[in-house]
């Protein structure tokens, strides 16, 4: 630098000038004259630091450097900074260097800082010394750290020539920064040395210190002096009735220091706490005028430090050992302390399961490489060692902790794989071994999210109230930070999560971890005695012992679930799987495609290692009408039950935090494909679109539900809030309301409604809505205080007043909560309207349905009325509503009487199916199958209480019923009301949804389903009125058969397939491949009736009791020819035309007619007929036979038409049945 001498000479002059205004101001003491003296010492002492440094380039002032005073440091130093008065640019940058590596270093600043060196916060009071250290001036005191304290440098006036300022952390609730002081500070007077007791100094060493405090009687000796080597230092302990530390010293001389022979001293004098910063381990001190005491509840004495005892530096030319045996006057009466008797009252956890490690305690020094989770004070130590240093109280370390900071830990606990997710071994200080900083960060601190600031109280909970040990500890805040990522910001506020839980006001994130750590956490153990865990032998802290964890739980995101979910429903999708070998054989293409269509998954949360949590916030969506969870990472439907049959219908629950352990995970499968046959199902390509449904549903009676605060939302933002998610009103102070009870729900469903006047004159599109029926509870009720006013009489009170209620917009949000046989009270915040409720809404439902539902009046529900759930028992006029569902008798259901066509069932589903639609059209044009969206088919069997079997119907979902609301999968027990009963053409009773249709799941699949054999009864049971089952086995004889047919159908367009060609006119399939199909028709017999059976494709084989090969070489003969159909004239008939027939023809006639078919078997079977014509409408008929001579009129039962299931052989049977076990 060329400055002219000149200006350097001005520059000096001003520098010069404010050094003093700085140095009268700030260092001396108030109100006195100025002090030339102290204003000469302070800037000689600057300038001979300065000038020690080799970059001063000449100057003999730093020139470029300015005076800070406290009060400027806290007030406007907002970045962290540090300034090196003594440090070339070299030096910094050497220093920045080893910083950059992987962080920004502190930014440098030109800065002087001067300051007395202090415990004491406050001028005065001895009481609040704790052990902190501070630099004070006269505008403000600043916590200081400082790596190596000499306790003469207290009270004296310093320059700091190197440190750095540190504001405080978003974690930090005092708002007070700290220094950090790098080097050795230097006295702006001199430090006399302090005086000294006389030496030589009379001094106990530890062994016969030891032996002192054993003997029985009071030590003769007055405040002994204690000399030794410091071998342990304890963490300094504060509550709030006290503050101290514990020392041990050993003998000084290496033949005495056994390990025995050390001796413990409680400091616990405030004005003595600052000599934890002071001891360093492996140094030798004498302690002077110590006393002996016996702490409260213990047995055994222990010395202490009195007000006026020292630490000195141990200098053996100075101290003389004191004759102990001399001083007692007598033998000693015991030799060493009574062992101590070992506690009881902690509970031995050996029994617990798992092995029971023991740490290993060790000294140990290293680098912080990362911090990992601030609040919850887990950081990385040189790159592969963990360190927690919750258990010990380390505030003042917490804010000096940053990559960078090396460390010295003595007596801390090594904890190796500990489990629960941590993958490296830990170490963690307890209260016996002490924290040692060695090196502060030359790293700027990183700015930290709100995850990483906040909820250090809440993890100091978990370690000082629950007690959880280290790997329960490690898990609850890996499991902490996962709920704040799942839930933070925007569901949940940070703060709300992790504050501190006091009984009034519970912490959330503790609430969510309860249930795992109530069972996991050791029962109530004696809360930590901070002297016993310092002071006892053998030693024991929470520590100590520790069980290697499996982990107990984990809290995925939801779009983490759904994504789980989906890839298990697509890795177990095998088409090959869903159709089994041989039936699929026999499938056309489009059979087979439409089989594949639909299937689901469900997924429990037993299946996932961990074990997952389900936990997210239960939103009503105004879009779909139903419920979801949403976390941050999006939302799944879901489908809750407060319990089996009880539906949920309180609207409290919406923005409620839901924590769920046992829950479904179902995943629908959708599967456009055109396999072309059953030998391409392992071609992937087929497959042309594939998208999966994911939704989950639990019981609120197994969950957690937990109330959520409002977020808060800022007064000056001008968003409402958003149309599709109006936020519950807290309490509105206006509004009016009315109560009602709800008689019938409807679907929720796409629905044309009138367009209000004036309203946007689009094309009125169809609208997702529903409506309830139901009839008005008195009158309108208006807002008093926190309650509802007296009803406003209208006169008209007498009369039954029914009302439909449109639900469109926004308010669908209600569906899932409307229920029948509830009372619900509808609320409309706002200032009262007069005859709001009372006045028909504008949808102009046309009167003629209004009329038909007898509802006096109709009311669309605004977006912004609300609904709350009422306890019908509060309210005195309710009518005794029936709440029981109310079903249809069977006879109604199953017969083919329409005087009521809406019937209504609980029934379990036995299986769905997508369908072609109905009615029949199956045709549609090439290209237009997209347009076509099927229709599902439920078979479900029928919930009665006076039958053994339950009979089976079949229930179709059709457009614009679909998709099908959640919750109608196989297994589930749901209850239908108003379905509409229809007759097929073969006089079968299947039913349909309507738009009146309303549907309540009751129950969920079972997790685990045990299908139950089928009841093996007499074919006569059929006969019985009703109570026949629709599926079961009997073991008959096959009499006879009447007809076969055996044909190869083009798997595409199913025409007939001769000699490899498909026959369909115009021949325009895509692939030429073939199908097999088979029909047979037996007449079967087991003693008590006949019945006529058909067996479809591979059961045919079953029936001709033909085994694989055999039955794969028969079809191979049909191939020729296309088909076989043979038809029999009854038992001993005689074929028509046998002379010309086919070999092939002749070979199946004779195998149908001999013992090989007709045979004792088992036969499975379910009835052609859903339950309608079984039922005894028809009686026996009366029939003439022909008996010789003799005509004979008998009755005869109908014929039994059974469906063939599976067809085994009678086990033991003999000879017959031999040809099925001979291949
Ligand atoms: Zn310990
Ligand atoms: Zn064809």
């Amino acid at each position: 630098m060329a400055a002219c001498p000149a200006q350097a000479l001005g520059s000096e002059q001003t520098w010069l000038e404010a050094a003093q205004a700085f140095i009268q101001e700030t260092l001396c003491p108030a109100g006195e004259e100025p002090d030339v003296r102290l204003t000469q010492q302070v800037i000689d002492c600057v300038k001979t630091t300065w000038l020690t440094q080799g970059g001063n380039q000449g100057f003999t002032l730093p020139l470029s450097y300015r005076f800070v005073s406290v009060r400027d440091l806290r007030s406007h130093q907002r970045p962290p900074c540090c300034s090196h008065l003594s440090w070339s640019s070299t030096e910094y940058q050497a220093w920045a260097q080893e910083a950059g590596l992987s962080g920004l270093p502190l930014p440098r600043e030109q800065l002087l800082l001067l300051g007395t060196l202090t415990d004491l916060l406050e001028d005065l009071e001895q009481e609040c010394r704790n052990g902190s250290l501070y630099v004070r001036d006269n505008t403000g005191v600043l916590d200081c750290e400082l790596i190596d304290l000499d306790l003469s440098w207290l009270g004296h006036l310093f320059l700091f020539p190197s440190w750095s300022y540190l504001p405080p952390a978003r974690w930090n609730c005092s708002g007070r920064g700290h220094l950090e002081l790098w080097s050795v500070p230097v006295p702006v007077f001199p430090l006399a040395g302090s005086p000294g007791p006389p030496s030589p100094l009379s001094v106990l060493y530890p062994e016969a210190a030891c032996r002192l405090l054993g003997h029985s009687s009071k030590p003769r000796v007055v405040h002994p002096n204690l000399a030794g080597k410091l071998v342990r230092l304890s963490a300094l302990v504060k509550s709030q009735k006290k503050a101290y530390f514990v020392l041990s010293l050993c003998e000084p001389s290496p033949a005495g220091s056994h390990a025995g022979s050390h001796v413990s001293i409680i400091v616990q004098v405030p004005a003595q706490l600052v000599w934890h910063r002071a001891l360093q381990p492996g140094r030798a001190y004498v302690l002077t005028k110590l006393r002996v005491s016996r702490i409260a509840g213990y047995h055994y004495r222990v010395w202490t430090t009195g007000p006026s005892s020292q630490l000195l530096p141990l200098k053996p030319e100075c101290v003389r050992e004191l004759d102990l045996g001399l001083e007692l006057g007598g033998p000693l009466l015991e030799a060493d302390p009574k062992p101590l008797p070992r506690t009881s009252n902690v509970p031995d956890r050996k029994d617990q399961k798992g092995l029971v490690r023991d740490s290993r305690l060790l000294s140990y020094q290293g680098t912080v490489t990362g911090v990992l989770n601030q609040p919850a004070g887990i950081y990385e130590l040189d790159g592969q060692l963990g360190l927690c240093l919750s258990y010990q109280q380390f505030q003042g370390l917490r804010r000096v902790m940053r990559p960078g900071v090396r460390l010295e830990l003595q007596d801390v606990h090594l904890l190796q794989s500990v489990g629960g997710g941590a993958t490296r071994p830990m170490l963690a200080p307890c209260l016996r071994g002490a924290v040692l900083l060695r090196g502060f960060s030359p790293r700027k601190p990183e700015t930290q999210s709100s995850l990483q600031a906040l909820g250090a109280s809440l993890y100091e909970q978990l370690i000082w109230e629950q007690q959880l040990g280290l790997p329960l500890y490690l898990w609850a805040t890996k499991a902490l930070e996962e709920l704040a990522r799942k839930l933070c910001p925007h569901v949940l506020r940070h703060r709300h999560l992790l504050q501190h839980s006091s009984p009034g006001n519970p912490s959330l994130g503790l609430q969510l971890l309860a249930p795992a750590l109530d069972v996991l956490a050791p029962p109530r153990i004696p809360s930590r005695d901070a002297q016993r865990e310092i002071l006892e032998e053998p030693h024991r802290c929470p520590l100590q012992k520790y069980t290697r964890l499996q982990t107990p739980c984990s809290f995925p995101t939801l779009a983490t679930l759904t994504e789980e979910g989906q890839g298990r429903a697509w890795a177990s999708f095998d088409p090959k799987t869903l159709l089994p070998f041989p039936e699929v054989s026999h499938l056309t293409s489009c059979q087979l495609n439409q089989r594949l269509a639909w299937s689901w998954l469900c997924v429990l949360p037993s299946t996932f290692r961990p074990a997952q949590v389900l936990l997210g916030v239960l939103v009503a969506s105004s879009r779909k009408g139903h419920l979801q969870l949403r976390d941050q990472s999006g939302s799944v439907p879901c489908l809750l039950l407060n319990e089996p049959s009880r539906p949920l219908s309180d609207p409290r629950l919406i923005g409620c935090l839901v924590r769920a352990e046992r829950f479904q995970v179902v995943v629908e499968r959708r599967v456009r494909s055109n396999f072309p046959s059953w030998k391409e199902l392992s071609i992937a390509g087929f497959i042309q679109k594939q998208w999966a449904r994911v939704s989950v549903q639990f019981f609120l009676a197994d969950a957690l539900v937990l109330s959520v605060p409002r977020p808060f939302l800022h007064p000056g933002t001008p968003s409402t809030p958003a149309r599709t998610e109006p936020a519950l009103p807290n309490a509105p102070s206006l509004g009016q309301s009315r109560l009602f009870l709800l008689s019938h729900k409807e679907a929720l469903m796409k629905r044309n409604f009138c367009v209000p006047p004036g309203a946007s004159p689009k094309v009125p599109k169809p609208t997702l809505s529903f409506c309830i029926t139901a009839s008005w509870l008195g009158g309108t009720q208006r807002k008093e205080g926190t309650g509802w006013g007296p009803a406003e009489l209208r006169g008209d009170e007498n009369l039954e007043q029914k009302v439909l209620l449109i639900f469109l917009g926004s308010s669908i949000r209600w569906f899932e909560f409307l229920h029948p046989g509830q009372v619900y009270r509808l609320v409309a915040p706002g200032p009262p309207t007069p005859m709001l409720f009372e006045k028909s809404g504008s949808s102009c439902i046309s009167q003629r349905p209004l009329e038909l539902a007898g509802c006096t009046s109709c009311l669309t529900v605004q977006d912004e009325w609300t609904l709350e759930l009422e306890s019908s028992q509060d309210i005195p006029d309710v009518p005794r509503v029936n709440k029981a569902l109310s079903e249809s008798s069977l006879t109604d259901l199953l017969s083919d009487n329409f005087t009521d066509s809406l019937v209504s069932f609980s029934a379990e589903i036995l299986s769905r199916t997508l369908c072609e639609p109905l009615p029949v059209p199956v045709w549609t044009k090439p290209g237009s199958s997209g347009a076509r969206r099927g229709c599902v088919k439920v078979t479900v069997a029928l919930e009665t209480s006076d039958r053994e079997f339950p009979p089976h119907l079949d229930i179709y979902i059709e457009d614009p019923h679909l998709p099908p609301p959640l919750g109608l999968l196989p297994g589930a027990r749901v209850y239908f009301n108003q379905l509409e009963k229809r007759v097929s053409r073969s006089h079968n009773v299947y039913c349909s949804f309507r738009s009146s249709t309303y549907v309540q799941v009751l129950s969920f699949p079972p997790e685990t389903r045990v299908s139950d054999p089928l009841p093996h009864i007499y074919l006569a049971g059929l006969l019985r009125a009703g109570r026949a089952p629709f599926r079961a086995m009997a073991s008959c004889h096959i009499v006879s058969v009447f007809s076969l047919q055996i044909l190869w159908v083009c798997a595409h367009c199913t025409s007939l397939f001769i000699q490899g060609r498909c026959t369909h006119l115009g021949s325009t399939c895509p692939t030429q491949t073939p199908v097999s199909q088979a029909n047979i028709r037996l007449l079967v017999e087991d003693g008590t009736a006949e019945a006529v059976v058909t067996c479809r494709n591979h059961h045919v084989a079953e029936a001709l009791g033909l085994c694989p090969s055999e039955w794969t070489s028969l079809l191979e003969f049909v191939r020729g020819p296309g088909k076989v159909a043979l038809q029999f004239m009854g038992p001993g008939a005689q074929p028509e035309s046998s002379a010309k027939a086919e070999p092939l023809t002749r070979f199946l006639r004779t195998l149908c007619t001999s013992v090989s078919v007709l045979r004792p078997v088992v036969l499975s079977f379910e009835c052609e007929k859903k339950p309608s014509k079984i039922s005894p409408s028809e009686p026996p008929r009366l029939q003439r036979f022909q008996c010789g001579e003799l005509p004979l009129l008998t009755r005869v039962n109908p014929r039994i038409q059974l469906l063939c299931l599976s067809i085994q052989e009678l086990k033991h049977s003999g000879s017959l049945g031999a040809s099925a076990s001979a291949c």
